[in-house]
């Protein structure tokens, strides 16, 4: 098998392509790596050294050199898949396409993978033919690998969700940005801050006046400040109140289910809102989940703990919650803490949680890596 990787050096790429050195991927297949701003030109030499990898980077806009791979895997972004993806299939070529943009992930011919959620639904569209394979949105399968086992209980009635996702989800700029931001307000009152006696509101008052007077360019991947700040909408305006980014919270997770319109059971009311905090990597959001009965709460924390190798259940105090229910503790790791378990006074059906993912492993590379895998043995 000849696979054809696109998009290997941005944040998901390089990602990815530590996760398959790290399990020992390259080796099982023929691998052509190709660019879209470096055609000809050779492949790094840390890239270079693994096995039956082609040393020359190809032209990642090349139609016939991608005809030849048998698997096309891309982290390159949707405005590539738009102009690549159409033409490719148009030229005649049926091989596998596995993406992390979001351009084809709710098109009926595309299942959204995400395997230990849902193997079956990977299974059934292998059996149907279906050729084309998408991550979900970060923040849906950070979700679903935290409280997956609900869904596959069926227990869950509803779930209404805040999210608090990282600069990182929006690339290396976005957190080169925060960063700049960050350096900019302690260098406005570093003087006050190194004299114990200074005024806290005058520090205050400083920081507000340098948030609010950072420049067009000091704010151009955000648009606004976003160091001690956050922005409660991510991504597109759909126009009826709810940002694209919500959208995909519940039309991407009843897909992932094979639940909703094309499948044979109904959707589940997935609804968040959805904001941008100052952290740097790793997608955390807080869940009230409306079950459609009344489970003990040690029966439900067995079950989660219990549904995949990568939950890591933390105990509902404050001990635990400060110091392992962070996105620092969680940064570069696969595993999906999930804590804050407890039923609220709302009523004995109603679970509140708070779940953290890194964005970049389970939020995209890990189930485009797991994919190909599964290819390899069809
Ligand atoms: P990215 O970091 O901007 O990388 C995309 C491409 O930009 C690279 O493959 C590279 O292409 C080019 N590039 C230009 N200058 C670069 C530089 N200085 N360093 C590295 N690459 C550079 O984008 P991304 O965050 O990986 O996202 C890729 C796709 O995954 C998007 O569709 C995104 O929506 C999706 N996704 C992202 C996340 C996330 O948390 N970031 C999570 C889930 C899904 P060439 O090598 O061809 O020049």
């Amino acid at each position: 098998m000849r696979v054809g990787l696109v998009g290997w050096r941005g944040m998901v790429g390089s990602v990815l392509m530590s996760r398959m050195v790290d399990e020992s991927d390259f080796g099982l297949f023929d691998a052509r790596f190709f660019s879209t701003s470096n055609a000809g030109g050779q492949l790094p030499a840390g890239l270079a050294v693994l096995p039956r990898v082609e040393p020359r980077l190809y032209d990642a806009s090349d139609l016939a050199s991608l005809q030849e791979c048998d698997v096309v895997l891309t982290c390159q972004g949707s405005d590539y898949t738009k102009q690549v993806y159409e033409p490719l299939r148009k030229a005649g070529w049926s091989g596998y396409w596995i993406d992390a943009a979001k351009t084809l992930r709710m098109n009926d011919d595309a299942i959204i993978v995400l395997d230990p959620v849902n193997q079956p639904v990977i299974d059934q569209a292998l059996n149907k033919g279906i050729k084309n394979f998408v991550g979900g949105n970060c923040t849906v399968s950070c979700m679903l690998m935290g409280v997956g086992a609900l869904f596959k209980a069926g227990l869950v009635e509803f779930i209404a969700a805040t999210t608090y996702q990282a600069a990182s989800g929006g690339g290396a700029q976005h957190m080169r940005e925060l960063l700049n931001q960050m350096g900019s307000l302690n260098a406005s009152v570093r003087q006050l801050l190194d004299d114990p006696a200074s005024a806290i509101l005058e520090i205050d008052r400083q920081v507000l006046q340098t948030q609010k007077g950072l420049s067009a360019e000091q704010t151009q991947h955000f648009l606004v400040p976003l160091a001690g700040n956050l922005i409660p909408w991510i991504d597109a305006d759909r126009g009826d109140g709810t940002s694209l980014e919500e959208w995909k919270g519940g039309a991407e997770t009843n897909k992932i289910l094979g639940r909703g319109p094309g499948f044979n059971q109904p959707a589940i009311p997935i609804d968040s809102i959805c904001v941008r905090i100052g952290a740097m990597r790793c997608h955390s959001q807080s869940l009230t989940i409306k079950l459609n009965k009344n489970v003990p709460l040690k029966d439900i924390e067995q079950m989660i703990a219990e549904d995949n190798p990568w939950v890591r259940l933390v105990p509902n105090t404050k001990e635990d919650s400060i110091h392992h229910l962070t996105p620092i503790q969680v940064t570069g790791s696969l595993n999906i803490a999930v804590g804050r378990l407890r039923k609220l006074a709302l009523g004995d059906q109603y679970l509140g949680a708070f779940t953290i993912g890194d964005q970049l492993l389970w939020g995209a590379a890990e189930p485009l890596r797991r994919m190909l895998r599964i290819l390899l043995k069809a």
